[in-house]
């Protein structure tokens, strides 16, 4: 020990002795005092984690007494209520003085108020931490301590909590002076501040080292995903992107070092890069508030003169926090759809070519068919005129004409199909061409039930005109593709025997003075059936190319899904709407008006 600490603290005092002395007395033990309170506090400041601590409070506490073990009970996590004890030996101890050392701890633990925390428990979370000459020796050499003598507890207090439990231990009675009672406690002061921010440094290590996994974590994430990623500023300047962006940014011949840092609509105007202008506007949407999905853009071209297509989707990014959200900037996805794009094209070139294959045989077709028909008509007219009418219908002939009726129908729908298969190649091609004319709608839309009614003679189809004047200008030949399309669908998709009702209704025809407009207003046409009906999820989709509802009740019928894409397309060029209301199982009724001029979008 160094020196005797206990003396240093002995303040004397006397009545026959002078006062000057006595104060100067006085000063030196209040000086005494300061330096070894200066020396310890020196001592714990300068350890850095727990163990340091420890051997910190063991030093100090040996000045004072001689003691066989101390023990540190300290709060691990106030609100998991985990402990951490440590035991610290002086010397060798025996199995009973460890435990009656952990039965009084976990005693004074209790008393302390730290409830529900048994011996057997504080028995398991023990840990030995003997210094460093003591855990060298391999066996315990004289003396051993085998029993207490004496113990002493001191609550481990930070800012007037209790953090943990301080306690020394010797094998001797009447070890632990009561008088340094007042200094013991300081020193366990300075402990439970030092222990505390040991264990704040370390909490904060921890969440430090798991922060920075997650952001390693994140970086390897976005680094090996196969889309592009980059992120903006709120000025749309590029700050950083993934591998995947770069690679795609370099196929476009822009480098990294180029493109960081300035704002998108300047680097389009220094690289001449159109598509940059374009990623600028959907950035700049995105920085406005805007979620932007699947915005295709053609970038550059590959090496082989292939168009490098990318679909961009674009989100406002934002540091949302308790009080505030701030817009940071924006994140954009780049998916390389080049190889998505070539197959499409080389689809509908296939889609193209058939169909211009298929029109010149089904052409014959219908040509011999209708050639055939007139005659065998021209026959039966002349057996009639020599037979009495009742035989006339049993004649060979008549069967040959009610097949040859069924050929034709059946040759109309073919065409139908090829007609559409044509228009959806124009469609992709751009070239779907409008050759508008005056008439009468009513007209188009009897025509087109009269031909229906020809296939589906087990349907009643009904025609109502609510409208006097029916007159539009409109191209006609697409118009009653659209009415041919719907009326179609309505006829396959409900059973034999039940109604479709076509309905025809002038809409706001009203000019803005409120005339009997010919130029303003719409027609409203519907086709209502009583069969499978659609469900809601996919009245959007239904409009969709090649889409088709992959349910029990559609798949009995067969299509390719492309009726109502091509009715879309048409309505649509033409200025009008089309959509369905339907009920599962009760039927649908679809909708289309077309202005009665078009209105060209
Ligand atoms: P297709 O009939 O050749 O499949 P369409 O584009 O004409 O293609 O129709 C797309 C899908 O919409 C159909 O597959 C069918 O599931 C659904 N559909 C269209 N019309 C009706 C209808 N009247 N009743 C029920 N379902 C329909």
């Amino acid at each position: 020990m160094e020196g005797s600490v206990q003396s240093q603290f002995e303040v004397t005092t006397s009545a026959n002795r002078p006062l000057v002395e006595e104060t100067g007395d006085r000063l030196t033990a209040l000086r005494q005092q300061m330096e070894f309170l200066n020396k310890i506090g020196k001592r714990f400041v300068a350890a850095i984690d727990r163990f340091q601590v420890h051997h910190a409070l063991l030093a100090t506490l040996q000045e004072l007494y001689h003691f066989s073990a101390c023990s540190i009970l300290l709060e691990g996590d106030p609100i998991e209520l985990t402990f951490n004890l440590s035991i610290i030996p002086c010397y060798p101890l025996s199995e009973s003085f460890f435990q009656e050392m952990i039965d009084r701890i976990a005693r004074a633990a209790e008393v302390m108020g730290f409830t529900g925390i048994t011996a057997e428990e504080l028995a398991m979370l023990s840990y030995l931490d003997a210094p460093d000459d003591l855990a060298q020796s391999a066996l315990p050499e004289h003396p051993v301590a085998t029993s207490i003598g004496a113990y002493l507890n001191i609550p481990l207090t930070v800012e007037n909590r209790i953090i943990g439990v301080l306690s020394l231990f010797d094998e001797h009675e009447h070890a632990f002076d009561t008088d340094l009672l007042q200094l013991t406690t300081m020193i366990a002061d300075y402990a439970a501040v030092a222990l505390d921010n040991v264990r704040l440094r370390e909490r904060e290590i921890a969440l430090w080292r798991e922060a920075e996994l997650e952001r390693q974590r994140l970086e390897l994430i976005l680094s090996s995903m196969a889309e592009g990623l980059l992120i903006t500023n709120r000025q749309g300047a590029i700050t950083s992107l993934n591998n995947s962006a770069q690679h795609l940014m370099a196929l476009t011949g822009l480098h990294v070092e180029h493109i960081v840092s300035i704002p998108l609509r300047q680097l389009a105007a220094q690289q001449q890069a159109p598509w940059l202008e374009l990623l600028a506007e959907i950035i700049e949407q995105a920085l406005a508030g805007k979620i932007v999905m699947n915005s295709e853009v053609i970038a550059g071209s590959h090496e082989e003169g292939v168009p490098l297509t990318l679909s961009i989707s674009v989100a406002p990014l934002y540091d949302r926090s308790v009080t505030h959200t701030k817009l940071l900037g924006a994140v954009a996805v780049l998916n390389d759809i080049t190889s998505h794009k070539q197959i499409d094209k080389l689809k509908d070139e296939f889609v193209s070519i058939v169909s211009h294959e298929l029109r010149t045989p089904l052409t014959a077709i219908k040509g011999y068919t209708q050639h055939l028909i007139r005659r065998i008509e021209r026959r039966l007219r002349e057996s009639h005129s020599a037979q009495p009418a009742h035989t006339v219908s049993e004649l060979p002939e008549s069967y040959d004409l009610r097949s040859l009726n069924i050929v034709q129908s059946q040759t109309d729908h073919l065409e139908r199909l090829v007609n559409d298969l044509l228009d959806l190649s124009r469609v992709q091609l751009g070239d779907l061409q409008l050759h508008c004319s005056s008439f009468y709608l009513s007209d188009v839309l009897a025509e087109c039930v009269r031909q229906a009614q020809v296939s589906a003679d087990q349907h009643n189809i009904l025609l109502e005109i609510e409208s006097h004047d029916s007159k539009i200008v409109a191209d006609k030949s697409r118009v009653s593709q659209v009415i041919g399309n719907v009326l179609d669908n309505a006829i396959k998709y409900s059973p034999q025997g039940k109604q479709v009702k076509v309905r025809l209704e002038a809409q706001g025809s009203q000019d803005s003075k409120g005339r009997e407009s010919s130029e303003e207003g719409e027609y409203l046409v519907s086709v209502s059936d009583e069969g499978i009906g659609v469900n809601p999820e996919y009245f959007d989709h239904i409009f969709e190319r090649f889409y088709r509802v992959r349910n029990a009740a559609s798949q009995q019928f067969s299509g390719i899904g492309m009726g109502l894409y091509i009715a879309k397309v048409i309505v649509e060029a033409h200025g009008g709407r089309i959509w369905l209301t339907s009920n599962q199982d009760r039927g649908s009724t679809f909708y289309f008006t077309l202005p009665r001029v078009p209105h060209m979008p």
